[in-house]
């Protein structure tokens, strides 16, 4: 049985240490072999150098650098791609997702589920805006998408190869593993944890890369946003139809008609934004299609030890 960790990692040069010391007594603990995947997403500080040295010490510690910052969800991906474990884990490298929790999602693994993710009871050391975002997101997500994406997770969990396997087989780019992993299926569980407060250094989950992950994750997975456009446009077709006809009524039955111009420009105003939200809706599902049709590479390695 081996055991692969995957780890990526962005600007965490402080926190590399800690993790590998953690994530250690925890396979120790369990007696199996492992290997950890540390995949350095375009780090601009010392976390290169760290873990190259790690890689000299231990030789199960491995690592994959990417030749720029190209987002936590393909830093992941990239890792998926190269071990070679029959269980797989992902674990962020901040210490937020505590690794002696591995050894609770490893037995409930052996139970026989293919997928254990970690659910998330307590979030420290987070501002309220950020649960109150990521709790409406999720919330939000459920409602629209068909297949159940678990409430309230990361990408904390333990795969068997078997879904690794199926998420290396899934070509999209705009990647959002929690939705793709519920999709495969299989037998999935949860088990619950609190999540701890960063260890050392700063998010590099920024608003912007949030919102690109939480519409990516609805277009991955919904096509509500879309119909929502349409349902929206025939509805304000349908007032504006109305509009229409009791513009002629007033106009040529009673006679009674004042020179429009506020009414007329509100309209026009206001079914023009209509449209414009309409259009950008497609546009966002147009520029999706554009980037699956590239084919361009996930991403690109610079260095890895990995043979
Ligand atoms: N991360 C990454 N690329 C990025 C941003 C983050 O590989 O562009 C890594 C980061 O090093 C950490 C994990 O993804 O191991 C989670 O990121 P972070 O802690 O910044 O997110 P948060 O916990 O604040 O949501
Ligand atoms: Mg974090």
């Amino acid at each position: 049985m081996l055991l692969s960790v995957v780890i990526p990692v962005f600007n965490e040069e402080e926190n590399i240490l800690p993790i590998y010391n953690r994530l250690r007594l925890v396979v120790n603990k369990l007696n199996i072999d492992y290997e950890f995947i540390f995949v350095n997403d375009g780090s601009s500080d010392g976390s290169q150098h760290k873990l190259v040295e790690l890689s000299n010490k231990d030789a199960h510690s491995k690592y994959i650098q990417l030749s720029r910052n190209f987002g936590h969800q393909v830093a992941v991906s990239a890792g998926l791609d190269f071990c070679k474990g029959d269980k797989i884990v992902l674990i962020d490298a901040d210490g937020q997702d505590p690794p002696e929790v591995i050894e609770k999602l490893y037995l409930k693994s052996l139970e026989g589920y293919d997928v254990v993710y970690a659910k998330r009871l307590q979030r420290k050391g987070e501002s309220r805006l950020k649960k109150f975002t990521a709790r409406l997101f999720y919330r939000i997500l459920n409602r629209i998408t068909q297949i159940p994406i678990p409430m309230d997770t990361g990408d904390f969990r333990i795969m068997n190869k078997r879904v690794v396997e199926q998420l290396r087989r899934m070509p999209e780019r705009h990647k959002f593993l929690r939705g793709q992993v519920a999709w495969v299926g299989f037998t999935q569980t949860s088990i619950d944890y609190q999540r701890d407060a960063r260890v050392a250094g700063n998010s590099g989950y920024n608003y912007r890369k949030m919102i690109r992950l939480a519409i990516d994750a609805i277009t991955s997975f919904s096509n509500f946003p879309l119909k929502l456009a349409t349902l929206s446009g025939f509805l304000f077709a349908f007032i504006g139809f109305i509009l229409i006809c009791y513009t002629l009524y007033s106009r040529f039955i009673i006679e009674r008609y004042e020179p429009g111009w506020a009414s007329q420009m509100i309209t026009i105003i206001f079914i023009g934004g209509i449209q414009l939200i309409g259009i950008g809706i497609i546009g966002e599902y147009i520029s999706r299609i554009s980037d699956n049709v590239k084919k361009r590479p996930l991403y690109i390695i610079d260095k890895t030890n990995i043979s």
